[in-house]
């Protein structure tokens, strides 16, 4: 029974096994490496993955969907014909496609998977991916992050030793972060990044640009117009570089537009894209306390990277080209890969140890001493805190006769609650007595999967409550993370 390593992406999703001393990535039954993160229903209603399945985001755009990793960890339902999915529900449809391409592959069930995460899921987002696998029928024996599972491919395949720059744009994320390998140990400094940034977003940027100059409203397009122009954007992207002016003929409501796309144009559009990519980039490096040349290696990952402007804004902020020898669509599949080679014990990689940290800052609700303000945030696991770990603190009634205590737990960098992201709250009686009297110790434990437990322990009593954090009703929009991002 095999153990693989998965790489779920937004777009592209793949996977691998280590056999031997390496890492075979796994072809699907078309023989591609890569299989798109597209999930439709075919004219008999059955249910198609990949490129079959991406052929007809035009031609069926009712009846096919794609990103929806974007909605992992929220209650989102996308409609696909008559029936409705969660994006868990997607991801474990995908993910059953590669287990049985897998199968298909090595001639023995596949009933183990490591999958990757982007670093800055939260852990709503962690935990409907490790269901996903579950639905997968998938033990999912570990989330690896994605950059960390990229630095691993370089650090331990290339066998490369020093300090790496992971940079990893796929479709809708980015990721950076700081890694150190040195004899044997990889060990994370820091890990920052944007969950709504990608590839996809420079195709949509292009996209509104050229409606706005052919004075044509998005929403008068239909849906397959809006994919179709998409998808032209698409292709003129990867074209971007080549020097030559492009010439799309765009098809919208009964028109035929000409629209010129060139290397100028696109670079105007780009630029607040990359500016939007400087901040992680430079705040990992604050967080890692480094500055850009003592980093030894700048590792490019994911398919945006590719895009020329953004090798070359990378190579100004560090005076040097980036490395990409590895196949940047495939360097986070064969860390997972190497994850998985980890967890089946091969002995190749007895001597490895493998450290990681928590993304984000994990904290409680407190009121003000001074103020008696509610609503201030204090942290219990710093953000760049290596895991597994876990902090106890302590805190004490804020009024007399207080006849219940909640802990609130948020995630964040704010120090008020309300700009932080609301994960749970866990509610314990106390006896009556006067302000500061009665305590309660909160143990936050962040674990290796990136996943969260909170107890509280009341010491007057001795009662305990504990809580895994699941999920957040409601409270996961786009701004929400943004603004958890924020310092
Ligand atoms: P994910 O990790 O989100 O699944 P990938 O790493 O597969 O994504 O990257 C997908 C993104 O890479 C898409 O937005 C695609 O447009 C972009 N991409 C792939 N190849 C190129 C290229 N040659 N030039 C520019 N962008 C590219
Ligand atoms: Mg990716």
């Amino acid at each position: 029974m095999a153990i693989i390593g998965i790489d779920l992406g937004t777009t592209n999703s793949s996977c691998g096994i280590w056999v031997d001393d390496g890492v075979k990535l796994i072809p699907n039954r078309l023989g591609d490496l890569l299989t798109p993160s597209v999930v439709g229903l075919d004219d008999k209603n059955n249910l198609s993955v990949g490129r079959i399945a991406k052929e007809r985001l035009i031609s069926h755009s009712d009846k096919t969907v794609a990103v929806f990793k974007r909605l992992m960890g929220t209650e989102h339902k996308v409609t696909l014909g008559n029936k409705q999915f969660t994006a868990t529900e997607l991801s474990a449809i995908v993910l059953r496609s590669l287990k049985e391409d897998a199968e298909n592959f090595l001639g023995e069930p596949v009933t183990e998977a490591v999958i990757s995460v982007p670093a800055y899921f939260n852990d709503n987002q962690r935990h409907a991916t490790k269901t996903a696998g579950e639905l997968a029928g998938l033990k999912v024996e570990r989330l690896i992050n994605e950059p960390t599972a990229a630095a691993i491919a370089y650090g331990l395949h290339e066998k490369q030793e020093g300090t790496f720059l992971i940079l990893d744009m796929g479709g809708g994320t980015f990721d950076v972060s700081i890694l150190e390998f040195f004899e044997g140990v990889m060990e994370v400094h820091a890990s920052a990044g944007d969950n709504f940034l990608g590839g996809e977003d420079f195709v949509e940027a292009m996209m509104n640009d050229a409606l706005n100059q052919l004075k044509i409203q998005k929403s008068s397009l239909t849906p397959q117009e809006t994919n179709q122009l998409l998808m032209q954007m698409e292709t003129a992207k990867r074209r971007i570089g080549t020097k030559e002016q492009q010439t799309l003929d765009l098809h919208l409501g009964k028109n035929h537009h000409e629209f010129i796309v060139t290397d100028e144009w696109f670079s105007k559009i780009a630029t607040p894209l990359l500016l939007r990519a400087k901040r992680p980039i430079e705040r990992a490096l604050n967080d890692a306390n480094m500055s850009p040349q003592a980093i030894d290696d700048v590792v490019l990952v994911g398919g945006a990277t590719r895009m020329g402007i953004f090798r070359s804004t990378v190579g100004r902020m560090f005076g040097r080209l980036p490395s990409c020898h590895l196949d940047p669509d495939c360097a986070i599949t064969m860390g997972a890969a190497i994850q998985a080679g980890l967890k089946s014990k091969d002995k190749a990689l007895s001597d490895i140890v493998l450290t990681d940290v928590c993304p984000y800052t994990l904290g409680t609700d407190v009121v003000n001493e001074n103020t008696n303000e509610g609503g201030y945030f204090l942290p219990i696991i710093e953000r760049n805190s290596v895991v597994p770990i876990s902090v106890t603190r302590r805190l004490v009634t804020a009024h007399d006769n207080q006849k219940q205590m909640r802990i609130g737990i948020y995630q964040g960098e704010n120090r008020l609650v309300s700009k932080n992201i609301f994960l749970g709250n866990l509610t314990v009686d106390v006896p009556p007595a006067p302000a500061g009297k009665e305590a309660v110790d909160v143990r936050y434990s962040y674990d290796m999967n990136g996943l969260l437990e909170v107890d509280v322990k009341v010491e007057s009593t001795g009662k305990t409550l504990n809580k895994v954090i699941e999920q957040s009703p409601g409270s996961l929009s786009p701004e929400e993370k943004e603004k958890s991002r924020q310092r």
